[in-house]
């Protein structure tokens, strides 16, 4: 067995939890300060906060958004804020993840919105599995959830909207987006993204440079509800093996992730504003069926919610 190594920080108790790139070994007390202290910086640093006084928070029941609401809640207590859970209606692991956002926002005394697929749309994503999205349904069940959740908040009328995206997350979408060449996504992943018109909220990511591996220690260390159940219609192998990568690279270089975040943040934002700049301004267009933001008539989300009603609708006949 190891020896008992005391803490780095606070010399007093004994660590918990080893932090490679900082060289450094924390107890549950000062790792939890350093977790959430990375946090307040990060909101301070982009002025996350500073846009209006009310904050939607989309609260899955995972373990990023819970960690998200939870340091918000304690460290911005003078902000109002609203819980946005997406009920995608798959069985009891929709069930299972209600019951942790629910858990959580009671704790905090945060009211919890729930937007409940099978009222707000008319169809679940059970019933997109069985059309020919079902073959990808990942990808369909993240555009329906971005569109769902940038609904509810518009509707809700939040100044800000906060999502729980961790590091790994972003350097994962940067990884695929590279290798896909799309500049859309890439752009997407700033830490803070103004009101895209019709909705008039701002975005931000305040877990944008926290690992992933720290949020789960913090939610276990701090015993805060999260669902159990795993998603059954979880298919996402190639995003877990990019992750995998990125773990195996950190092994050897255990700066890499915070180096990749950190060009990312002051060599290629700095250029995409500037393309952005000289371009065509942007045309904002609204969708005819949800009234969202599309680059098209119909947003994307819309066409294939309009394809699912249908075929569920003459199923049901
Ligand atoms: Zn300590
Ligand atoms: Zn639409």
């Amino acid at each position: 067995m190891e020896m008992p190594v005391k803490c780095s920080r606070c010399r007093a108790s004994y660590s918990e939890i080893y932090i490679p790139y900082m060289r450094q070994y924390l107890c549950i007390d000062c790792f939890n300060k350093f977790f959430e202290s990375r946090i307040v910086k990060t909101v301070e640093k982009y002025r996350m906060l500073s846009r209006g006084d009310y904050i939607g928070v989309g609260l899955s029941g995972g373990k990023d958004s819970t960690a998200l609401l939870t340091v918000l809640k304690k460290y911005f207590p003078d902000k109002r804020y609203i819980a946005i859970h997406l009920h995608h209606g798959i069985y009891d692991y929709s069930e299972d993840s209600l019951r942790a956002a629910r858990e959580l926002a009671e704790s905090l005394d945060v009211e919890l919105h729930v937007f409940r697929y099978s009222d707000e749309i008319g169809i679940t994503i059970p019933d997109v599995k069985k059309t020919k999205y079902g073959r990808k349904i990942c990808a369909t069940c993240g555009t329906i959830r971005r569109w769902a959740l940038s609904k509810a908040a518009r509707e809700l009328g939040v100044d800000i909207l906060a999502t729980g995206h961790n590091l790994d997350d972003t350097l994962e979408i940067m990884l695929n987006a590279f290798i896909a060449g799309d500049y859309e996504s890439i752009r997407r992943l700033r830490p803070v993204l103004p009101p895209s018109p019709p909705n008039n909220y701002w975005k931000v990511k305040p877990l944008i440079n926290t690992p992933e591996y720290e949020v789960l220690l913090y939610v276990m260390f701090n015993g805060l509800p999260v669902k159990r159940i795993d998603c059954p219609f979880a298919e996402d192998a190639r995003s877990l093996r990019r992750k995998e990568i990125l773990r195996l690279w950190e092994e050897r270089e255990p700066m890499i992730k915070f180096q990749l975040f950190g060009s990312f943040m002051k060599k290629l934002i700095p250029l995409l504003d500037r393309v952005e700049e000289e371009g065509e301004p942007v045309e904002y267009r609204v969708c005819r069926v949800c009234g969202g933001p599309s680059s098209g008539e119909v947003c994307s989300a819309c066409r294939r919610i309009e394809y699912v009603k249908r075929l569920v609708i003459e199923r049901r006949r």
